[in-house]
């Protein structure tokens, strides 16, 4: 999965440090040039690298870590506490609107990035904990995304909401929000239509169902296997219309990973879940302290 070889160098650093006994300044400094390296090469912004090995050293040079009894343990927790810091600290839930009200949960992002299978994943969750939602297919530019909408929507036995090509998708949402009010429905979630690259008429109707109805939350997906590009487009969209949270896909793969280590860093939000295979239990809420122990090994 994604950062095997993260963590391989990782250890490699660490091993190394943990066999010193006592440590030099020049020591961390020499372990932290090669943490800086692992980390850029699985991919992690350049800048949140930069901060990120500054806050390590920050820490790890002073007097009470090199004095310990155990200085290459010290630096290894350092690192470890300063991952997770990096990933938000503390996991992060949807917020849903209080009692019976109706939340409403927009999904954004580009083409592929796993958008209509992530949406039908997230509905899977929110039937376990008992909630009803309604699967809306916004995404009236391809018919094939309506109908693998319709056939992921069965398969997690949850309703989906189409009304086929020839409507704007703010009158869709407009009108699945009704549906929901009548139908009991507690949580809906509107797979919006994607383009190949950020653009200004995806903005533009994102937006637009923005105003036609009043949007709780709105998540974006992005492909882990984009790499920085992920966190640029995550960037983009948030500048554009406002994220809360963001779900990366496809992190089982042989992706690097580095958009898990710098999403929250760039856009202040934080990873809701992560996306680990193509079945559509294959998605996994986003710990952050767990994550850094799969990364450190
Ligand atoms: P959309 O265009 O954003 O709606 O993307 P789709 O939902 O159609 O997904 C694009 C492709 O990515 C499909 O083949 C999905 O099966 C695949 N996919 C989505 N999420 C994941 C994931 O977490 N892991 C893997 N390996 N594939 C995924």
């Amino acid at each position: 999965m994604a950062f095997d070889s993260l963590s391989e160098k990782l250890q490699n650093v660490f091993k190394n440090l943990r066999s010193k006994g006592r440590l030099t300044e020049d020591d961390v400094k020499a372990a932290l040039k090669e943490v800086k390296m692992a980390l850029l090469e699985a991919d992690v912004n350049f800048k949140v690298v930069k901060g990120f090995i500054k806050d390590v050293q920050e820490r790890a040079v002073g007097q009470d870590v090199m004095n310990g009894l155990n200085p290459g343990q010290m630096v290894i927790k350092i690192v470890n506490e300063e991952l997770i810091r990096l990933m938000g600290s503390e996991t992060t839930e949807i917020t849903l609107q209080p009692g019976s009200a109706i939340t409403v949960i927009m999904m954004a992002g580009l083409q592929g990035a796993g958008k209509t299978t992530t949406t039908a994943k997230l509905a899977g969750k929110f039937k376990l904990k008992g909630k009803k939602p309604l699967l809306v297919a916004c995404d009236v530019y391809r018919p094939a995304a309506i109908k693998q909408l319709q056939i992921n929507g069965e398969k997690q036995g949850v309703e989906v909401f189409s009304m086929g090509d020839k409507n704007k998708p703010a009158d869709i949402a407009k009108a699945a929000y009704e549906h929901a009010v009548k139908n009991g429905n507690n949580i809906v979630i509107l797979d919006t239509a994607g383009r190949l690259h950020i653009d200004q008429d995806m903005m533009a109707e994102l937006q637009e169902i923005k105003e036609a109805v009043m949007v709780h939350q709105t998540i974006l997906v992005v492909d882990a296997m984009t790499g920085q590009d992920a966190v640029n487009v995550a960037g983009s969209f948030h500048e554009k219309i406002g994220i809360d949270g963001v779900i990366i896909t496809k992190l089982d793969g042989d992706t690097r990973g580095g958009a898990a280590l710098s999403i929250k860093a760039v856009t202040g939000r934080p990873v809701l879940y992560v996306g680990m295979g193509e079945k559509l239990s294959d998605l996994e809420q986003f710990y952050p302290d767990r994550m850094a122990s799969r990364i450190l090994g």
